[in-house]
């Protein structure tokens, strides 16, 4: 049975914990729940808490270009990759749902990209495919958040995708999902401006976590936002956006 799990802080605490949400209830955990973490008996109403990103990752390792509707619509390319395109956010850039992402300075324009993300809970190094579903812990979503403008000045993306606030992840992290078909939404101000299917990700998941095992080692929390469907569009001061992936939830941030 797909279980929820999150990050949450609780007010007049400075400590953060890993819990189970169930009906509304989140009852707290001693360690990350890919580890063999037990209940500590502490439950509260979701409503008091404050949920954080669910995972705190060594590395975020995203796939670029990975939907062919994308593709056609981009300018960082003219044809769909031959094999991954993969890029680093920096874990600093993360925030939690309800956070606000954060216009930088250097940029006039920040997209939002909607993705589903891989979380990893066992150590993989050079895995087969047949493997990788071994080394899922589960899914949540996650918004790409992208300074366009920096990312085509650049030549290459750490800037453009690493920005403080670039990497809303959450609400929380399923672990049972039908990953290879469903249906991931970019909706900005109540505007639905991206849909597609994980079904047209030209790399499956079970192709990207065996490719990316076998150039760095992925050790649990690890996230892999895997690509964008098309539909990308910059937001501005005030906008809501909202990445809704069918089966797990909703993650909601403002632009400050
Ligand atoms: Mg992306």
């Amino acid at each position: 049975m797909s279980k929820k799990f999150v990050r949450f802080g609780v007010s007049g605490d400075r400590a953060t914990w890993y819990g189970l949400l169930e009906n509304d209830t989140v009852h707290s955990l001693d360690g990350p729940p890919w580890e063999e973490s037990r209940m500590t008996g502490k439950k509260y109403p979701v409503e008091q808490v404050t949920l954080l990103p669910p995972t705190e990752p060594s590395k975020i390792i995203c796939i670029g270009l990975n939907y062919h509707a994308h593709v056609a619509a981009s300018q960082s390319a003219d044809e769909a990759p031959e094999y991954p395109l993969i890029f680093l956010k920096p874990p600093s850039s993360i925030i939690g749902p309800g956070d606000k992402i954060i216009q930088p300075a250097q940029s006039q324009r920040v997209d939002y990209e909607a993705e589903l993300g891989v979380v990893i809970g066992k150590r993989a190094k050079s895995i087969g495919q047949d493997q990788a579903e071994d080394h899922i812990f589960g899914f949540t979503c996650v918004n790409d958040v992208t300074a366009r403008d920096l990312q085509k000045k650049d030549g290459q993306w750490s800037r453009a995708k690493g920005f403080d606030t670039f990497c809303p992840v959450g609400p929380w992290i399923v672990t049972d999902l039908n990953y290879s078909d469903v249906l991931v939404e970019g909706i900005l101000n109540g505007e639905v401006k991206q849909s597609g299917r994980t079904s047209l990700m030209i790399f499956n998941i079970p192709f990207l976590i065996s490719y990316l095992s076998s150039v760095m080692t992925l050790v649990p929390g690890d996230l892999i936002p895997t690509g964008t469907p098309a539909g990308i569009a910059p937001m501005k001061s005030g906008d809501e956006i909202e990445v809704k992936i069918e089966g797990i939830g909703s993650l909601k941030n403002m632009m400050a």
